[in-house]
């Protein structure tokens, strides 16, 4: 069975006599160790089915089945253990906690998880290196460049080992350069085997996945491999 198992998903939202159809009817299936990117305009609905596979927010419609567990069935606490361990999250702003050393942010799920300090500090350290910043542990993300406070984001995404990493435009607010040595990371990254998922607007961006799935208007309007995958991988 695929990792991730969406069917006949809809999400919508009822704002007074006005209903929203953000996602309309969502198909999709995700094999382990697959790299996706998630396309398509404004308002397509990529986020909120981000939202949803990441089990930020759940369907009012349809089924969202991870690992064989069926979403709508978990707990809350069984969600709040689903989103720290088994989901790693980057996003677009990379959300670190500004008054916070790299190693505290690195080390922040594994608080959460109830890891002792000593293993948080000896993992957060090693999940630094792995990214290229083992340099930076006691630096706060003010006195780090966009690409390294996103390599932080990225070795925060990756400590409790989970089966997925969302990133929701992570090269969003980097330039072209440190663009592409965050898409090499998140290649290298994929080539361990883990499974992502990646929102992005730029064709170049999206070239870097196996695969690539296009919205518009709440749907999935295509989903391909990705023929030119080849020529630069
Ligand atoms: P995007 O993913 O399109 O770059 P955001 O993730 O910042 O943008 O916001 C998600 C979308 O949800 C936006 O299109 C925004 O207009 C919409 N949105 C978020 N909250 C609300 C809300 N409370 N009411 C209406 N629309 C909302
Ligand atoms: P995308 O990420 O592709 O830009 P979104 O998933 O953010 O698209 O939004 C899909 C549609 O759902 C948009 O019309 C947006 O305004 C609407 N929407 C998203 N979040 C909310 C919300 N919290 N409340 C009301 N409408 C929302």
């Amino acid at each position: 069975q695929p990792l991730i198992s969406i069917t006949d998903v809809g999400r919508k939202y009822v704002i007074g006599a006005e209903v929203i159809h953000a996602l309309k009817s969502v198909t999709l299936h995700i094999e382990k160790g697959e790299f996706v990117a998630l396309m398509g305009p404004s308002g397509s609905g990529k986020s909120t089915l981000m939202n949803i596979l990441g089990c930020l927010d759940t369907p009012t419609k349809g089924e969202y089945v991870l690992n064989g567990i069926r979403v709508s069935e978990m707990s809350d606490n069984e969600l709040a253990e689903v989103r720290n361990k088994e989901i790693g999250f980057v996003f677009q702003t990379f959300n670190l906690l500004p008054r916070s050393t790299s190693l505290d942010n690195v080390a922040l799920p594994l608080v959460y998880a109830g890891i002792r300090r000593s293993e948080r500090e000896e993992r957060a350290k090693v999940a630094l290196e792995n990214v290229g910043l083992g340099n930076r542990a006691e630096h706060k993300p003010n006195e780090l460049s966009g690409g390294q406070r996103q390599r932080v984001a990225v070795a925060r995404a990756l400590i409790n080992n989970p089966s997925i990493i969302l990133a929701d435009e992570p090269t969003g607010n980097l330039d072209t350069k440190t663009s592409v040595e965050i898409m090499a990371l998140l290649e290298e990254i994929h080539s361990k085997g883990n499974t992502i998922i990646l929102v992005t607007h730029e064709e170049d961006i999206a070239q870097h996945a196996h695969r690539i799935v296009r919205m518009r208007d709440g749907l999935i309007e295509n989903d391909y491999p990705n023929e030119h995958i080849k020529l630069i991988s």
